[in-house]
C-alpha cells in the first residue's frame, strides 16, 4: 500500500531528538509560554527573515487573530481566494468581516491578481493571499494592488513552510502571516499548533497579547484577549522539526520533479510550477476529467489519495448565503482535483509504484 502520507514515519526519522526534547519540557516543570516556545518563535522568525513571531494554538487561530489585532470587523470587506481550505475564508467571518471570493488562476490555482482590482471598493480593508499546495501566489502584483488602495495584506502560509516567492520566504510577503502547523503540514507537530510571523512590532505586541486573554502582564487585561496559546511540549517538537524543514522540502521537491518527468497520461494534467526552487510541495495535485474514476482505479491499485477539495467554500452548507453563486474556475478545479501521494518519508519504489499505475489509467 502506498499510503497518502505516513506521518509515523515522517516523525520516526527524528524520534531520538523528539523524544529528548518532549522529555526536557517535562521534566523542566514548565508547560506554557516558556524557553522552548521562545525559543522556536525566535528560531522560526529567523527562518522566515521576519523580526517577530508569535506562537499560538492553530492555522485558524493565527488568521484570525492578525484579523482582529488589526480591529477589523463588521462593515469591512477582505478580499480571499475563492479556491482555499475554508478555514482562511473562516477566519474572515469570525471576526465579523465579509469575505469577498476572487477565482483562482486555472494554472496555479492560486488568487488570480488580475481580477481583484474590480472587487475593491470603500469598504475593503485587506487582501488574504494563500500560497496553495505549497506555490507562493503572485505576490507582487498583490502588494501593488496594496499600497494603490492603502490594504494590508495577510498571508495564509499554512501550506508553505519554507517557500519563496523570488528570494524571499511567504510570512515575509506581506503585513502578517498565519502559519499551521496541523501534523500534516510541511512542518508538523504532534498536536495542534500556529504562528504569526510579521515585521511590525506593535501588531506583534498586540498579537502576543490579545492570544494571552489580552495581557502583557498577569492579571493585567488591556483587551478582550482569547486563549490561543502555542504549549512548551509543541514547540519542542517543532524546534527539533525546524532544523530539517530544508531538508524535507527538498526531498518533497525531488519527488515532485520525478513525477513531472515520469508520469505521461494524455488524460491527466500535471502540476505546473512558476518558481521551481520556491515551491514546497505540501501537495502534488494533478487534474483529471474523470477523477473520481481514477481515485477508484489508484485506490483498487493500492495508491491512497486525496482530494483537496472535495466541496467548494462557496458550495458548503456552512455558508448557505452563497450556494447558488458561480465560481466557475473554483468549482471545475473541485471537481477535477486530485491528490497524489507526496511526503519526505516517501520510497523511491513508492513513488516509481505511483507512476506505473498512473501511466496505465484509460
Ligand atoms: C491547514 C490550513 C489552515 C488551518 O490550520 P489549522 O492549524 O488546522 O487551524 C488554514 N489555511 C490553510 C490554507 C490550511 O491548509
Amino acid at each position: 500500500m502506498v499510503k497518502f502520507l505516513d506521518l509515523y514515519k515522517i516523525n520516526e526519522q527524528y524520534r531520538a531528538e523528539i523524544d529528548a526534547a518532549v522529555k526536557g519540557v517535562i521534566d523542566s516543570g514548565w508547560y506554557l509560554l516558556g524557553k522552548a516556545n521562545e525559543e522556536f518563535c525566535k528560531n522560526f522568525a529567523n527562518y522566515c527573515g521576519t523580526k517577530y513571531c508569535v506562537g499560538v494554538a492553530n492555522g485558524l487561530d493565527a488568521l484570525n487573530l492578525i484579523i482582529k489585532a488589526y480591529g477589523f470587523g463588521t462593515d469591512d470587506e477582505i478580499i480571499v481566494p475563492a479556491n482555499t481550505y475554508i478555514a482562511s475564508i473562516l477566519s474572515v467571518s469570525q471576526n465579523g468581516c465579509t469575505p469577498v471570493l476572487v477565482e483562482p488562476d486555472i494554472n496555479t490555482y492560486n488568487i488570480n491578481p488580475d481580477l481583484i482590482e474590480e472587487k475593491i471598493t470603500s469598504k475593503t480593508k485587506a487582501i488574504m493571499v494563500v500560497h496553495l499546495y505549497g506555490q507562493a501566489a503572485n505576490i507582487d502584483e498583490i502588494l501593488e494592488l496594496a499600497k494603490k488602495y492603502n490594504l494590508k495584506v495577510i498571508e495564509d502560509s499554512a501550506q508553505a513552510h519554507g517557500a519563496f516567492s523570488g528570494s524571499k520566504r511567504t510570512g515575509n510577503l506581506g503585513d502578517a502571516s498565519g502559519f499551521s502547523f496541523y501534523p500534516g503540514k510541511n512542518l508538523g507537530a504532534l498536536g495542534d499548533a500556529g504562528a504569526v510571523t510579521t515585521n511590525n512590532k506593535d501588531l506583534y505586541e498586540k498579537i502576543k497579547a490579545i492570544a494571552n486573554y489580552g495581557s502583557k502582564e498577569k492579571y493585567h487585561n488591556i483587551y478582550k484577549g482569547v486563549n490561543s496559546r502555542l504549549d512548551e511540549i509543541q514547540a519542542a517538537v517543532l524546534n527539533v522539526k525546524l532544523k530539517y524543514l530544508d531538508n524535507d522540502n527538498n526531498k518533497r521537491r525531488e519527488i515532485s520533479k520525478y513525477y513531472r518527468k515520469n508520469i505521461k497520461n494524455p488524460n491527466i494534467i500535471l502540476p505546473q510550477v512558476k518558481n521551481e526552487d520556491g515551491h514546497v510541495w505540501h501537495v502534488f495535485a494533478v487534474r483529471a476529467e474523470r477523477r473520481d474514476d481514477l481515485k477508484k482505479y489508484l485506490e483498487n491499485n493500492d495508491i491512497q489519495t486525496l482530494i483537496h477539495y472535495p466541496i467548494a467554500p462557496h458550495k458548503q452548507q456552512a455558508y448557505k448565503e452563497w450556494n447558488s453563486l458561480s465560481y466557475p474556475i473554483t468549482e471545475q478545479i473541485h471537481k477535477t482535483i486530485l491528490s497524489l501521494p507526496i511526503s519526505p518519508a516517501m520510497e523511491k519504489s513508492e513513488v516509481e509504484k505511483t507512476i506505473d499505475v498512473i501511466n496505465g489509467w484509460k
